[in-house]
């Protein structure tokens, strides 16, 4: 048990979590980041972030290392636990973690959200073992070789891009005729040598033994099936983008989320329970980017400091 009673915990320590942390911090409020993996989020595993205002392009981790370096400056402190359950009712907030309960008089979820599950046949046993849902972390793997990727929006193909460096083919599954996201980087991979995009098209299963050994494929205009299989002696690469679920089973029942599970809040980011706030990707709303997330932190910590005063 932490037994000092802080001003604010922020659970999640993404680019939400850690704007709400420098806007915190700087605003002197007693404050404790929980984060229980590494802190940057969805973000620090992004290779490249060119639409960060006056930042022509960064990579994610060096971003995010900024953020918790000024972060920590004014003072919040992190702590590297996992939330285990939540009491967000009455003025004092009780947080059950890992490392033991913490409470605190605000609250602010910045838990973000996790790469959705296609549920394609073999999606889990292959895990870890040739399908993965982050390139930054795995495209290394696939030196020369032959990859897949899934989904056809912003983060697929920025992936794709990305995979270039690595792989000496990339076949993009996109199940629509076209692609979804923004048009400049749809025109880059477009222009790629070394992708190539099948459109009408899904991912039904991948094969093997302990290794991955084929995948199979099917047109779902023309329902023609087609097969791949690496040379002998090749391994080949599935990486899935096809959107994220929000991280917000913790706080169902207390405080009220969307139908997709979205953490529902006013404008200024006042969930239904007072004294306790929401910021970035686990939030209902429309634009889910590194600034949005920002402008959330910011708003959410400085409505925490109204509501202590
Ligand atoms: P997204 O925009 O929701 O796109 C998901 C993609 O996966 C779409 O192509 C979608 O196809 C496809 N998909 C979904 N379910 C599928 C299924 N069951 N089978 C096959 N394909 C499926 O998700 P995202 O690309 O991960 O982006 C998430 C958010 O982050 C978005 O708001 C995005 O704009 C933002 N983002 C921004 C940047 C940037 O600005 N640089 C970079 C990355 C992400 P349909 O189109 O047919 O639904």
């Amino acid at each position: 048990m932490d037994n000092r009673l802080r001003d604010l915990v922020i659970i999640g320590a993404g680019v939400a979590g850690l704007s709400a942390g420098i806007y915190a911090g700087r605003a002197k409020m007693d404050t404790l980041m929980l984060e229980s993996a590494f802190p940057g989020g969805q973000a620090a595993l992004t290779n490249e972030v060119e639409n960060y205002p006056a930042i022509d392009n960064i990579s994610g981790p060096e971003l995010t290392n900024n953020m918790l370096e000024q972060a920590t400056k004014f003072g919040a402190e992190l702590k590297t636990a996992s939330v285990t359950g939540v009491e967000l009712s009455g003025d004092v907030k009780t947080i059950h973690t890992t490392e033991g309960d913490i409470q605190a008089k605000t609250v602010i979820i910045a838990t973000g959200a996790k790469p959705r599950k296609l549920g394609f046949e073999g999606e889990d046993k292959f895990y870890g073992r040739g399908i993965s849902y982050c390139a930054t972390c795995d495209g290394f793997f696939f030196q020369d070789c032959d990859v897949f990727v899934i989904g056809g929006g912003n983060s697929a193909v920025e992936e794709a891009l990305f995979l270039t460096k690595f792989a000496r083919k990339i076949t993009m599954i996109v199940r629509r005729n076209e692609l979804s996201c923004t048009k400049s980087i749809a025109d880059e991979v477009l222009e790629s040598p070394k992708i190539e995009i099948k459109y009408n098209t899904e991912l039904v299963r991948v094969s093997g033994g302990f290794k991955m050994e084929s995948a199979d494929f099917k047109n779902n205009k023309t329902g023609e099936t087609w097969s791949y299989a690496p040379a002998e002696g090749e391994k080949f690469g599935v990486f899935v983008f096809v959107g994220y679920d929000p991280e917000s089973a913790l706080f169902a029942g207390q405080v009220k989320l969307s139908e997709n599970g979205y953490i529902i809040a006013d404008e200024r980011l006042h969930t239904n329970i007072p004294g306790v706030f929401v910021a970035g990707d686990v939030r209902a709303k429309e634009l889910r980017q590194i600034i949005t997330a920002s402008a959330d932190g910011a708003t959410a910590a400085v409505e925490a400091e109204k509501y202590l005063k």
